[in-house]
């Protein structure tokens, strides 16, 4: 059987395309969390893109599940029960979204993204081979007072990013920056105005549409990231929990908008695994929408979208 396996590792899912602000800026770059990170900042502030890396690496300490001895790793292996107030914070968040989303979005999919191991794999795996993994799998396997796994395993590859993204842009305001784009592997989060291109999903080499954001994040789930192709069928990397297989709701990316980078990362998970309908989630949470492409190359948004952003189609 022919077998086609595609893996865009510097997943860039939107590029910066033009700053807004008057001001040059300078981008230092740095690899971390499996992606490549872009720190983009004015020249007198550009010194601080060793605090940025620091932090960087100082989270994927915290928060790698492929690094054996971070500290999710060791949670996940139960080498430890005590709970590190940064994944406190996530868990917290991640709970209460799993609940509203009916488990669509749920962190303890870990065991079915090692089934799947989309970049190594060729085959999808067996439905046989996926009931043997879903017992393992579910958000209420958490303790939700201690927050420790419980016969559970943590994979935050759909919110840490978002996290450590509100994180910098906290510390670079502290340190009084006016202009920054930081992209951590096209999660990106901003700090000034700039214009945005939201990537084709058909065609990822181009630009689709292109929105205007000032303090905001943004960040686009997608089937083209990470995906094999078996028999003609793709495979990729965002899973529904409560089937074990890949979501599959006809879209092919969200994007969404929001004032922090945590919700834009999460909600695009989510939404992605749910469909099109569930763009009300946004309505939750303060500041966000979305913008969706179906597999057809329809487009629907949140009420809105276009104005606020200045949605151009390419
Ligand atoms: P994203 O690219 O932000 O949509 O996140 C995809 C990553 O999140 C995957 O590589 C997994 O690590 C993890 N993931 C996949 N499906 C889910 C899901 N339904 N809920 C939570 N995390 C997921
Ligand atoms: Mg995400």
């Amino acid at each position: 059987m022919k077998k086609i396996t595609f893996l865009i590792t510097t997943v860039i899912l939107l590029m910066c395309l033009c700053s807004c602000s008057k001001k040059d800026m300078a981008t230092k770059q740095t690899f971390a969390f499996d992606t490549v990170v872009n720190i983009s900042l004015e020249e007198k502030d550009i010194h601080l893109t060793d605090t940025v890396f620091k932090m960087c690496r100082d989270y994927e300490k915290l928060l790698s599940r492929t690094d054996p001895s971070s500290k999710l790793s060791e949670l996940n292996s139960g080498k430890t029960d005590s709970v590190p107030e940064e994944i406190r914070d996530i868990l917290e968040f991640s709970l209460k979204l799993s609940e509203i989303t009916g488990g669509a979005f749920d962190v303890t999919v870990a065991p079915l993204m090692d089934l799947w191991n989309i970049s190594e794999r060729n085959i999808p795996p067996t439905d046989k081979e996926i009931e043997q993994v879903l017992p393992l799998v579910g958000y209420e396997k958490i303790d939700p007072e201690s927050l420790t796994p419980k016969n559970a395993s943590l994979d935050f590859g759909a919110i840490a990013k978002g996290y450590i993204a509100d994180a910098v842009i906290e510390k670079l305001k502290e340190e009084n920056v006016e202009n920054a784009i930081v992209d951590l592997g096209g999660n990106v989060a901003l700090i000034g105005e700039y214009k945005v291109g939201i990537r084709d999903p058909f065609n990822p080499g181009k630009v689709f549409a292109t929105i205007t954001l000032k303090d905001k994040s943004a960040v686009t789930s997608g089937a083209y990231q990470r995906y094999f192709e078996y028999d003609g069928v793709r495979y990729h990397h965002i899973i529904d929990p409560r089937t074990g297989k890949c979501a599959d709701k006809e879209i092919a990316s969200v994007t969404i908008v929001s004032n922090r980078s945590m919700y834009a990362d999460a909600l695009s998970t989510a939404i992605f695994v749910m469909g099109k309908d569930a763009v009300s989630l946004c309505e939750k949470y303060p500041g966000t929408d979305a913008f969706i492409i179906m597999e057809n190359g329809e487009t629907l948004t949140t009420d809105g979208f276009s104005e606020k952003y200045n949605l151009a189609l390419n």
